[in-house]
């Protein structure tokens, strides 16, 4: 860490991140490239309309035509909202990892309540759970999540070749996401041989009911059962604030002061290991999303930077002993894995490489169609 501070004029990435280059006039290299990337481009009219119209048509003899996952943050909300808008019949999956917050739970319940979608809720081995998440974090590899976010892609997966379900439509997004996270402050997320290779330390020495997703099981469900992933609000005008008025005025929807705090887990996890442990601060990736595409002031952004990512210290208080708690750790516990140092997820076996080769082959054989 003997590069001088720095943070981006036009957007909030900085110094923290080991990626970033800045051009002469003092902008990054990270709000460039999202400018001029072709994702972020106006949407078209018209698109919207012909992209309902093929999910519809492809499952026209399905009790569903589409499947959505929801976690009750804004993204997902507003992709179940406006699925139904489109008429759309969709099915809603939740995945419950023991983390969720009384208020994500609360959130999902109205939104599936008031327009009246069918719900499946996958419950996740709790023991089994755990047990995974003590390996990740001995490990001390900066992504924790991946054991979240790798189940929620095979639940998802699952269920919709289950239901003969074509279209995944998920809540991933450039307007609010497009600033693509700086190298080494997260992984893979398809890396079943990693997730299989902590397994082998965990109680049962194996993956038990844990709904992993590798690339094999991805090019099966992509090309046998030609099941597609949509990113259904790059195919419209999104601004976040107005997906969250709107959510507040229907469905009684409650906000969370960050993105993704609707997991105990994750923010305590964003809000506090992530900084102490790995000095990295996603409010600055998400806020710097929302900058580039003029949702929000610069100046705000930069206060929003400031301090601790929780609403007050008491909250953090509490999130810290339910998570020791909950972990079965004692304080000293937490103080001993904060001290020792990070460690690469490329020290462990993993299928990334796999998935960067079959990815250079597909679009080799895409270039010559
Ligand atoms: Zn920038």
């Amino acid at each position: 860490m003997s590069r001088e501070y720095q943070v981006c004029i036009r957007c909030v990435m900085d110094t923290s991140a080991a990626d970033i280059v800045f051009a002469e006039d003092g902008t990054c290299n990270f709000c460039t490239d999202f400018l001029t990337a072709a994702h972020w481009q106006p949407p078209s009219p018209g698109a919207l309309g012909r992209l309902a119209e093929r999910v519809r048509k492809a499952g026209k003899r399905s009790q569903y035509d589409c499947l959505i996952g929801v976690s009750g943050g804004v993204d997902s909300s507003w992709v179940l909202h406006q699925a139904v808008a489109l008429g759309l019949r969709p099915l809603a999956v939740h995945m419950d990892n023991g983390w969720n917050s009384e208020l994500a739970q609360n959130n999902i319940a109205n939104l599936v309540r008031t327009l009246n979608v069918d719900l499946v809720t996958h419950v996740v081995d709790w023991e089994e759970y755990r047990d995974l998440m003590q390996q990740l974090l001995d490990a001390d590899v900066v992504d924790v999540e991946l054991l979240y976010d790798n189940a929620m892609l095979a639940v998802n997966y699952r269920t919709a070749a289950r239901f003969g379900i074509r279209y995944i439509l998920g809540g991933t997004n450039a307007a609010t996401e497009g600033i693509r996270m700086p190298v080494g402050w997260n992984w893979f997320k398809w890396d079943k041989r990693q997730i299989k290779y902590f397994a082998k330390a965990t109680s049962t020495g194996r993956l038990a009911s844990f709904p992993a997703i590798g690339t094999l099981d991805y090019v099966w469900y992509r090309w046998g059962r030609k099941i597609d992933w949509l990113s259904l609000l790059d195919h419209m005008a999104y601004e976040k604030d107005v997906a969250l008025r709107e959510l507040q005025r229907l469905y009684q929807y409650k906000p969370y002061p960050y993105k993704h705090y609707e997991s105990v887990f994750t923010r305590f996890y964003q809000g506090f290991l992530l900084p102490r442990k790995f000095g990295i601060d996603k409010r600055r990736v998400h806020l710097a999303a929302l900058v580039t595409t003029g949702q929000l002031d610069r100046d705000i952004a930069m206060r929003m930077c400031d301090g601790i990512a929780y609403p007050d210290e008491s909250s953090l208080e509490d999130d810290r002993e339910y998570f020791v708690k909950k972990m079965r750790w004692t304080d000293a516990d937490l103080e001993t894995y904060l001290a020792r140092p990070p460690r690469a997820h490329s020290e462990f076996p993993s299928e990334q490489g796999v998935w960067q080769r079959l990815d250079r082959i597909y679009r080799r054989m895409a270039r010559s169609d």
